[in-house]
């Protein structure tokens, strides 16, 4: 998909993955959310340790922490966590998120896809029902909270309306899922579980294989789950018996802890294009080729990467606009664009040649999809003209877009008391105002967003660390993650 070659550039013309359908709208964009501003927001909730323990209750005291590191040692590997798509750890921590679920009154099963769900149908069962989720698979030398946190402070929640004899009598039926796959490790495709409660996950992706040739489908019927194409379109929920999606989760970036809050809520998740540039000239002898006869793709691609930097930097001294709403998107794009280059190599990558070839990759993730086509097409453009002054030839492919997805305002609202409620609980005092964040990763809400509203809380983690075992959440911050949780289930009752 060479979309900004030379030959095809476009400023317009988007090949959409299968889960990049919403659009922005342009009114969303009269309210950017400036990371930056938030740290003068936020009130200092921190020394908890002195305060006392029974301001929460002591299901979510006792048995959140202990539950999650209990989940965190279920691992495949030894001396570090990793539990991908339906491996013998995933299935352990399946069953015992099932055990969980009903220990706290919930009905269960295991869907087709490897899902874990449990569910309470409260005073009328044909009620839309709310989905709150998480995934419980891992990356490679995972932290614990990273997907587990969502589902346990869910399940901890639960359990401490059951115990008060609450759980019954919810409104509307209340169901945790725990999604088989989020991370995409094993067959590289995100997305596995929640995608397919939402109806978008293709019949062509159970036949993806992993490195070793085994695919999707095999794997599943490895688990004693009779998935078929027919079977995949029976996990798909139907739009209308769904009333919205809540998910929790750590927020794997520094911006929280930086406020000092514990909670914040999503304002949308990110948008994200992934390209692929290659730069080709004339591959050399390092020695004999004079610097002003070469057609070196090296200086090139390091040119480019820079003024990606400075673009993703400061879009507003590369992008003009005309009129009111996108000079508006240009704010919003500043507050939230991010540009990485994670991967380069070169060929034939020696020390005494000249390079024939270099290739480089670009993440680009937005709140701002318009703003995101316009510094595609403002890099691709710039990218051109170096290459043309280094008489070397580029081309640009597109391999992966998503459109961004924004949050409900409703469920956004109601979380954002649920979670201004917990913290006053927690610290006795009136609070300032929760932030509200941009997700730059991507999570199953993304997934959940097609099949209905969408609301998530971030919960602040050390340093932003993820993907590490180094990640951590302060016990009371889970705690607080439950009580939330709890707070805005007891809005449904
Ligand atoms: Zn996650």
């Amino acid at each position: 998909m060479a979309v900004a070659s030379r030959s095809s550039q476009s400023f317009f013309v988007l090949h959409f993955s299968s889960l990049s359908i919403t659009i922005l709208l342009c009114s969303f964009l009269l309210s950017p959310l400036p990371t930056a501003a938030f740290a003068s927001s936020g009130v200092r909730v921190e020394g908890l340790e002195s305060r006392p323990r029974n301001l929460y209750p002591e299901i979510l005291r006792d048995e959140a922490v202990a539950r999650l590191r209990q989940l965190g040692e279920v691992s495949d590997a030894d001396g570090y966590l990793e539990r991908t798509f339906l491996s013998p750890a995933s299935v352990k921590a399946g069953n015992l998120i099932r055990q969980w679920m009903e220990e706290a009154g919930l009905r269960t099963w295991i869907d087709y896809m490897g899902n874990v769900h449990g569910r309470v149908e409260g005073r009328n069962e044909s009620a839309e029902a709310l989905l709150i989720g998480s995934h419980l698979d891992t990356v490679v030398d995972a932290g614990i909270f990273d997907g587990s946190l969502g589902i346990i402070s869910a399940l901890a929640a639960l359990k401490v309306l059951n115990s008060n004899g609450k759980l019954q009598a919810v409104r509307r039926p209340i169901e945790v899922i725990a999604f088989s796959d989020e991370e995409g490790v094993r067959f590289q495709s995100t997305f596995l579980g929640s995608a397919a409660v939402a109806g978008i996950l293709p019949a062509s992706a159970l036949h993806i294989s992993d490195k070793s040739g085994v695919t999707v489908e095999d794997v599943l019927k490895d688990s004693s789950l009779d998935i078929t194409e027919e079977n995949l379109l029976k996990v798909k929920y139907e739009p209308r018996s769904v009333w919205g999606y809540v998910e929790v989760h750590i927020e794997q970036g520094p911006v929280l802890e930086h406020t000092g809050f514990p909670l914040a809520v999503v304002k949308g998740i990110a948008g994200q294009t992934r390209l692929k540039v290659t730069v080709r000239g004339s591959q050399g002898h390092a020695g004999t080729v004079p610097m002003s006869m070469r057609q070196d793709p090296m200086p090139a691609a390091a040119e480019g990467i820079v003024l990606l930097e400075s673009l993703c930097k400061c879009p507003e001294e590369f992008l003009s606009y005309d009129g009111h709403c996108k000079s508006i998107s240009l704010k919003s794009l500043s507050s939230s664009l991010v540009c990485t280059v994670g991967e380069i190599t070169t060929w034939p990558s020696a020390s005494n040649v000249i390079p024939g070839q270099v290739t480089f990759t670009i993440d680009l993730r937005t709140i701002d999809d318009m703003g995101r086509e316009a510094v595609i097409y403002e890099f691709s453009n710039r990218m051109h003209q170096i290459c043309d002054q280094r008489s070397v030839s580029c081309t640009i492919e597109r391999k992966h877009d998503a459109n961004a997805v924004l949050c409900d305002t409703e469920l956004s609202m109601r979380l954002k008391s649920a979670a201004y409620s917990a913290v006053t609980r927690l610290t006795g005092e009136i609070q300032d105002e929760v932030p509200v964040l941009m997700s730059g990763a991507g999570h199953d809400a993304m997934a959940m967003s097609h099949l209905t509203k969408v609301g998530m809380l971030f919960v602040r983690c050390r340093g932003g660390v993820s993907h590490s075992p180094e990640e951590n959440v302060l016990d009371e911050d889970v705690w607080t993650s439950g009580l939330a949780v709890l707070s805005f289930i007891e809005t449904q009752l």
